[in-house]
């Protein structure tokens, strides 16, 4: 049922109930005082008719003449009642009908007539069949008491009642008629009004803008105003979530370490785009077990852990290859994971969720490996000589001194380790400045030819003592931007090398060209090359083809790392293959000179030595 309808139904309500009301009580006062009225002059009357009785001589002869005349005078009924209770005149009832009539002494103005001196009463006539009113007076006389009555029919009382009654009902009628357009009216306004509240609330739902702004100050308008300020602090939520939310969410877009959060039951909510990076999680993990998604028990273990003791816990893991999906980066990750419990302050006592945070240290643990490898190596190396020159000296001083020819070759073998390990120290000294950014290299405008030329001049010498050949094929004007004692640290140690790991009498090739805007210097020889599954680790520290024979020939196993390490600190990159005829041919790339430059260092250079002169 609609509010207008209700609002009809109550009005109508109202208005029947007030009429029934209002009929009730105008018909009951207005009966009221007609009766009162009607009562007290048929009571005066019946006074004055007592009287005109009394001075009537013979009653009972003039009885009925006396009634009929009194009652066309009165204007009632009018009866005579002997001291017997015999009705001796009647206006309404024939003289000869008279005996018939019963003894009127029991009715009950009769009796309280004869008894107070004045009675009254109200019932429908036995005689006329009619509602009637009665007033009686006692009139004592000689032969005893005679009770005048008089009788009134009501209907001028009684019509004025129903009149009264219609006016009541018509009035009504006409009032309900307007009330119920009033509610009509009424209600279709307040029904409007709030149907538009109602489609304003609904369009809210979609447009929070939506504002009801319902003018005036009644409780329509109040509540039109409560549904803006709803909206406003809905859309001030709103923002203030969605501003928590968004930064939240760039919080975990930025992290480098990767984060997995759990609920209660253990099963994955969020991963952050690092860890999906990191381990190839794809995007349907969520809902899954971490142990299905990432297939590790240490892990499993870990949050079970922190879930159920609420404690947080760090624990190192280590991901195999075979638990990545297809997008997943290669090679087994090393992973450091800090996993704590997430309180849900919703979900009470039990489980709780864990929130995990990955740190990657495949690469720190590579280079830790590497670093412990390293001072294994450097000791392994440095060890050697340094036996050997304790071995040579203990020997001389335990006699051998004495002998010159032996003594000799000791001391020999002694410089020899001794110079080994003078270089090795170089070199590890040389790598540990390099590697440790202290020695800074200040690339500069070089011509290749010259530099290839001035290092093939130092070591012509050792290669005569090999009958290597060296061949220089550089283009004059070939530039280069490169700091020029590392350039000839790289040539010299691929030259050397060249020289020492072939057999005598070899060929040793260098060649410079400027490509797509490099330029490539190469150093080929027709030894007996590197073998492939060997050509990528021989930049590594100390490692060597053949360790023996190396160290040998006094080489540290450091020069190729040197080199490397150079070549890269000046934005360029070094590699080996094998060349055409067999041998080793090593490839190394840098940025090319600025022409201008050169000049510029051309002139500089010039005028310095002009002043000089
Ligand atoms: P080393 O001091 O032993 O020469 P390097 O780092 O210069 O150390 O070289 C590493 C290893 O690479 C050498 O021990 C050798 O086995 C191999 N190698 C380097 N250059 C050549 C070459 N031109 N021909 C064959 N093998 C080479």
């Amino acid at each position: 049922m609609g509010i207008r309808s209700k609002l009809i139904a109550f009005t109508v309500g109202i208005a029947v109930l007030a009429a029934v009301v209002f009929d009730g009580y105008v018909v009951q006062t207005l009966g009221a005082e007609l009766g009162e009225h009607t009562e007290a002059d048929l009571a005066a009357r019946t006074a004055l008719v007592t009287e005109a009785v009394a001075r009537t001589g013979d009653l009972e002869a003039e009885a009925p003449a006396l009634a009929a005349a009194l009652a066309e005078r009165a204007g009632a009924r009018v009866t005579l009642i002997d001291p017997r209770g015999a009705v001796r005149g009647d206006s309404s009832v024939a003289p000869e009908q008279l005996d018939a009539l019963e003894d009127h002494a029991s009715r009950r103005e009769v009796a309280d007539a004869l008894n107070l001196g004045v009675g009254r009463g109200e019932r429908v006539s036995k005689t006329t069949g009619m509602r009637m009113l009665y007033a009686a007076r006692r009139l004592d006389r000689p032969d005893g008491p005679w009770i005048v009555r008089l009788a009134f029919e009501p209907v001028a009382m009684d019509r004025s009642l129903s009149a009264a009654h219609r006016r009541v009902v018509e009035g009504t009628l006409l009032a309900l008629a307007l009330a119920i357009g009033a509610a009509l009216v009424g209600s279709r306004a307040l029904s409007d009004r709030l149907l538009y509240l109602t489609e304003v609330a609904r369009a809210m739902r979609g447009d929070l803008s939506r504002r009801a702004r319902v003018q005036g100050a009644d409780e329509v308008a109040a509540l039109g105003g409560a549904l803006d300020e709803l909206a406003e602090s809905l859309v001030r939520s709103r923002r203030e979530l969605g501003g928590e939310g968004e930064r939240f969410g760039a919080v975990l877009e930025a992290m480098r370490e990767g984060v997995l959060v759990t609920d209660e039951r253990g099963d994955i909510v969020l991963v952050n785009p690092a860890l999906s990076q990191l381990l190839g999680v794809r995007r349907d993990a969520v809902g899954r077990p971490p142990l299905e998604v990432l297939r590790s028990a240490s892990l499993h273990e870990l949050i079970e852990e922190v879930s159920i003791a609420r404690a947080p816990a760090t624990r190192e893991i280590e991901i195999a290859p075979a638990a990545l999906g297809a997008a997943g980066p290669p090679g087994r990750r090393q992973l450091v994971v800090n996993a704590a419990p997430l309180a849900i302050p919703a979900q009470g006592r039990g489980a709780v969720g864990v929130v995990a945070v990955f740190f990657d240290v495949t690469e720190l643990r590579r280079i830790e490996g590497l670093q412990r490898n390293f001072i294994a190596n450097a000791s392994h190396e440095l060890r050697t000589p340094v036996a050997t020159i304790r071995a040579s000296s203990e020997t001389l001083l335990g006699g051998a001194l004495d002998d010159p020819a032996a003594s000799r070759d000791f001391v020999e073998v002694i410089d020899r380790n001794a110079t080994r390990l003078h270089r090795l120290v170089n070199d590890l000294l040389d790598l540990s400045r390099i590697e440790g950014g202290e020695r800074r290299l200040s690339p500069g405008t070089l011509d290749v030819a010259e530099q290839t030329e001035a290092a093939v001049a130092l070591l012509r010498g050792r290669a005569r003592e090999k009958r290597t050949t060296l061949h220089v094929d550089v283009a004059p004007g070939t530039l280069v931007a490169a700091d020029p004692r590392a350039l000839d640290q790289v040539l010299t140690n691929l030259i050397d090398n060249a020289i020492q790991h072939t057999p005598d009498g070899s060929r040793v090739t260098l060649r410079a060209m400027a490509s797509s805007g490099r330029v490539v210097v190469e150093v080929e020889d027709d030894g007996p090359g590197i073998p492939a599954e060997h050509q990528a680790r021989v930049f590594e520290r100390f490692y060597r083809v053949d360790a023996g024979r190396s160290r040998a020939t006094g080489g540290t196993g450091l020069g190729l790392s040197i080199a490397k390490h150079l070549v890269e600190a000046m934005s360029g990159d070094i590699s080996v293959t094998t060349g055409a005829s067999g041998g080793a041919l090593f490839r190394l790339t840098l940025p090319l000179g600025k022409a201008g430059a050169g000049r510029a260092a051309e002139l500089r250079h010039g005028r310095a030595q002009l002043e000089r002169a």
